[in-house]
């Protein structure tokens, strides 16, 4: 099987990706947009058709925007945790948990997590999936911490996807633990699970493209709280 890449699919504050091999494998739909689902597929170079799976890193609003059109638009099936798709099929998106006081107003500004209407995800995983079948040289792996249903997907190459488990905003010199965080010490054994996988790389959704001493940085800080 080829090998696999990792582009920006859906640019903004919330980042969606698009996994490149044989076929493509989306993973998450961005925070709302001015731009149809169709231009910025089409800005990315990716025809709907060769889109094999859309997977959730986890169940938080600003991941979930373009979903329903991205549905639409390629007819894949639809890959989460099952404690994510509980929610989702009851009409929410997972909670969100601050674990420090300046999150706590973020988080109260970012609004509910109603969504417009129910999502009924096609996958329910729970332990680890290989994306072979789904034309991508990559495993999805569960990584809770940042809410129950986290999942992180990791590429033949060494390289991760991981949500929101990691957060880098404008003038932080490296990234962070995610403020957000249902269970810190869950969050950290995540992270110390991806530590052991030897990655080059890690792909945030708030912060793009970090290198792996990024992570260290980051183990060390949440360790030392
Ligand atoms: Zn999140």
């Amino acid at each position: 099987m080829n090998s696999t890449s990792i582009h920006v699919a859906i640019p903004g504050m919330s980042l969606g990706y698009a996994l490149v091999g044989e076929q493509v494998v989306l993973v998450d739909a961005g925070a709302s947009s001015t731009q149809s689902a169709q231009d910025l597929l089409k800005k990315a170079g990716i025809s709907p058709h060769s889109v094999s799976l859309i997977v959730l890193t986890h169940g938080h609003t600003d991941h979930l925007a373009l979903l329903p059109q991205l549905q639409m638009l390629t007819n894949a099936p639809i890959m989460c945790h099952k404690k994510t798709a509980q929610c989702l099929a009851k009409g929410w998106g997972e909670e969100v948990v601050p674990r420090t006081p300046l999150f706590q107003i973020l988080s109260r500004l970012t609004g509910s997590q109603k969504l417009k209407e129910p999502i009924s995800p096609h996958i329910l995983v729970e332990t680890p999936q290989d994306l072979r079948s789904f034309g991508v040289n990559a495993h999805v792996w569960p990584t809770p911490g940042h809410t129950p249903g986290s999942l992180s997907i990791i590429t033949e190459n060494k390289e991760a996807l991981v949500g929101d488990l990691l957060m880098k905003f404008p003038l932080q010199r490296h990234a962070r633990a995610s403020m957000i965080s249902h269970d810190v010490s869950l969050l950290q054994k995540s992270l110390g699970e991806l530590q052991s996988q030897d990655l080059k790389s890690l792909y945030l959704s708030h912060g793009g493209k970090i290198l792996a001493h990024e992570l260290d940085q980051a183990m060390i800080e949440i360790q030392s709280h």
